[in-house]
């Protein structure tokens, strides 16, 4: 069985655009409307030497169980268990939500190894939430940019170190 690798996070901070990076594909629907990935997406993928399977998921959504919104967080919830490792995903640019802490205390709570990756660091103003990152309590946060290719050797030897 390979290596899986979730990639987890609130709606919105990118989780599709690296999912796609790293399959070398447009599987995952990128979209600026939060919610877009319904559902779970399992694919092999690889950082560099890296080989693994990447999950895409939708993000967490903080609601019952019988809403679309529930439904998203559950599968969220069974990637976390079903992975071997977490990528913890932040929106940089929009910095550290209460979203963010709650969805990485779920994570926390896993127990899984996890990287802790922020994102949009493309877009000058998102060093501060690099910064705020290290509030999460899940180690050094990783700066990247998903869309541009930035960060990728970084997020690789976060990975490694992690595995
Ligand atoms: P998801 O909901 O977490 O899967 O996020 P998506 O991958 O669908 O991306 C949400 C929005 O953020 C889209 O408009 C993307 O184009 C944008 N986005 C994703 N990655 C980056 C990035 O590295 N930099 C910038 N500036 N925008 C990004
Ligand atoms: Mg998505």
């Amino acid at each position: 069985m390979a290596f899986k690798v979730a990639i987890v996070g609130r709606p919105n901070v990118g989780k599709s655009t690296l999912f796609n990076r790293l399959v070398g594909r447009r599987i995952a629907i990128v979209d600026d409307t939060p919610g877009v990935t319904r559902d779970r997406r399992v694919h092999p993928g690889r950082l560099q030497d890296l080989r693994f399977d990447v999950v895409d998921t939708a993000g967490f959504e903080v609601a019952a169980a019988d809403t679309l919104e529930g439904r998203m967080r559950a599968q969220t919830e069974a990637a976390i268990s079903e992975a071997d490792l977490i990528v913890f995903m932040m929106d940089g640019r929009a910095g550290l939500m209460p979203d963010d802490r709650a969805f990485a205390d779920v994570v926390r709570r896993s127990g899984k190894p996890v990287v802790l990756a922020v994102n949009k660091t493309d877009i000058n103003s998102a060093e501060a939430g690099v910064l705020e990152a290290w509030n999460l309590g899940l180690g050094e946060p990783v700066g990247l940019s998903a869309e541009h290719g930035r960060g990728m050797v970084e997020l690789r030897d976060a990975i490694h170190a992690a595995m």
